[in-house]
């Protein structure tokens, strides 16, 4: 099961559908990170909503737009996709994406997702190595892959 974290101040309810975060003229490192949805029977959950917010690469979350928000579901696969930026560092954090995970009708797990390598992952009291992303360096960037397991069946 994918453990659960707290929300954090920062996440706006109804963001919009999205799989790619990255517009035009967007600092930072490109960052593909992608995966499965797995229910407790570790079957792949299609169409299950995945809802990541994040802070941009100079560390800033945009509070008043949508900007490195989206939801996306799953294909019939129970996999996702997101195209973004990797997230920059703000004060008293380690580097994170954070996102929402829910199958049709079942309940919302909220978590965190973390990079390894980081200095910062040894001096934050909210991460967690279960919810470490594998990372690897593409040729436009980075590529990452995380599955989350719900409780549901
Ligand atoms: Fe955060």
């Amino acid at each position: 099961m994918t453990p659960a974290q707290t929300e954090g101040p920062y996440y706006k309810a109804n963001p919009p559908q999205a799989a790619d975060l990255l517009q035009p003229g967007m600092g930072g490192t490109k960052l593909i990170l992608s995966g499965y949805v797995f229910n407790a029977d570790c079957k792949p959950v299609a169409n299950a909503r995945v809802d990541f917010w994040q802070a941009d690469a100079n560390g800033q979350y945009d509070n008043t737009g949508y900007t490195m928000r989206g939801y996306q579901v799953t294909d019939a696969n129970g996999r996702y996709e997101l195209e973004t930026v990797i997230p920059g560092l703000y004060p008293g954090r380690t580097r994170h994406i954070h996102v929402k995970v829910s199958a049709p009708n079942g309940p919302v797990l909220t978590t965190q997702v973390y990079f390894p390598g980081e200095a910062a992952n040894a001096r934050d009291s909210i991460y967690n190595a279960r919810l470490l992303a594998d990372v690897q360096p593409a040729a436009d960037g980075e590529v990452g892959t995380f599955n989350f397991v719900l409780p549901g069946r």
